[in-house]
């Protein structure tokens, strides 16, 4: 029996690189609360990825909910039902009401020409997400965004590395939240930041993932503990000197499904969205109508044969049971999305998937 082949496995640098790293954490008995391997990693994060300021969290979830809190955010927020659900989720931990709006049908990210509809006076931000690490019409979501005096939060979970024209897209907006959860392209097992612009803001970004405390016996807001511990600091470093290579596989792994699945009958690649670095941290096709399979027969074909492809982003966010109520939630309002998402598989793709695993799940799509 041939091993499973999951959509994505985690990349692991070799133990024994690690021990050291542990070493010194026995050593020094520091465990969290900003200790070396924190700081380290904040540094060495904005440097590789080229942002001004950069605190780290627990994971990417509290990074959200913490980023909506630092820009003091309420009322509505404009975003994308066309995502992994805490993109939603954090507007609802913060008692903000997301306002779904639909994406747009080549990138599958937030639509900008259909933002303004959404608009009322309770609206403060938008919140859009760089789908597959594929940037957003960034431009146009800014103008937007200055013309009605709202904030911009990008939930750039997908998108570590990504630059464009203007250098790393987490430059744009107000802030930018990435995840480094064990299933994206750069993990700390579960791990998160949030990318800002100015040390004011990641100095109250600091308060709030500690409780609110800015000294011993200040607390300055109802904060959370979104503190990352050394532990998930230290496999970052790590993980930091192997992504280059890392990206190169996945990089490769990418042009051998774009060069053979191109041409096959009904099956239709996502392409990138104008990122002059990409990261290839997905690779999502698009089955169409034309296809001899339906998306799920496609699917449920693959995981036959040991392959799990999943399907990201089904269901809608918006169809989940605590947002299908709301108006902007229903299945009008987001043509787009819904089609997107009845039609979308993501396939394996990892710096340790193997060209004979590859080829297999290619045969496979083409067979069908
Ligand atoms: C993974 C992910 C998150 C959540 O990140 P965690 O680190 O798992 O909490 C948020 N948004 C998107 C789009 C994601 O893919």
């Amino acid at each position: 029996m041939t091993q499973p082949i999951y959509v994505t496995q985690p990349y692991l640098p070799p133990l024994e690189e690690f021990i050291p790293y542990l070493q010194k954490i026995w050593d020094s008995k520091i465990l969290t609360n900003g200790g070396p391997f924190h700081q380290q990693l904040e540094q060495a994060l904005c440097e590789h990825l080229g942002v001004k300021h950069l605190a780290l969290f627990t994971n990417g979830t509290i990074a959200l909910v913490t980023a909506l809190q630092a820009l003091r955010i309420t009322g509505e927020v404009i975003t994308t039902p066309y995502s992994f659900v805490a993109t939603a989720h954090s507007l609802l931990w913060n008692g903000i009401k997301p306002v779904f709006v639909d994406v747009d049908p080549n990138t599958l990210n937030l639509d900008p020409t259909k933002i303004e509809a959404a608009i009322t006076p309770q609206t403060t931000a938008i919140m859009p997400v760089h789908v597959y690490g594929h940037p957003c019409d960034v431009d146009a979501i800014q103008k937007i965004a200055d013309n009605y005096n709202l904030r911009v939060i990008y939930d750039a979970a997908h998108a570590f590395g990504v630059q464009d024209k203007a250098g790393s897209v987490l430059n744009h907006g107000d802030l930018s939240v990435l995840s480094f959860h064990a299933t994206k392209v750069f993990n700390t097992f579960e791990g998160g930041a949030i990318i800002c612009p100015d040390a004011k803001t990641k100095q109250r970004i600091d308060h709030l993932k500690n409780f609110g405390f800015v000294n011993e016996v200040t607390v300055v807001a109802p904060g959370i503990n979104g503190k990352m511990c050394e532990f998930n600091a230290a496999l970052g470093l790590l993980q930091l000197k192997h992504i280059d290579q890392a990206l190169a596989r996945r990089q490769e792994i990418d042009a051998t499904y774009r060069e053979q699945l191109t041409g096959v009958k009904g099956i239709h690649c996502l392409s990138q969205a104008g990122e002059k670095v990409a990261n290839y941290a997905y690779f999502p096709i698009l089955a169409q109508p034309d296809y001899p399979l339906s998306r799920d027969a496609l699917y449920d074909k693959l995981k036959q044969h040991g392959i799990h492809a999943r399907r990201y982003f089904y269901p809608l966010i918006s169809d989940f049971p605590m947002y299908r109520s709301m108006p902007s939630a229903q299945r009008s309002n987001l043509p787009v999305a819904a089609d997107a998402a009845s039609k979308i598989l993501c396939l394996p793709i990892y710096p340790a998937l193997q060209s004979q695993e590859q080829q297999r799940v290619i045969d496979l799509i083409k067979g069908a």
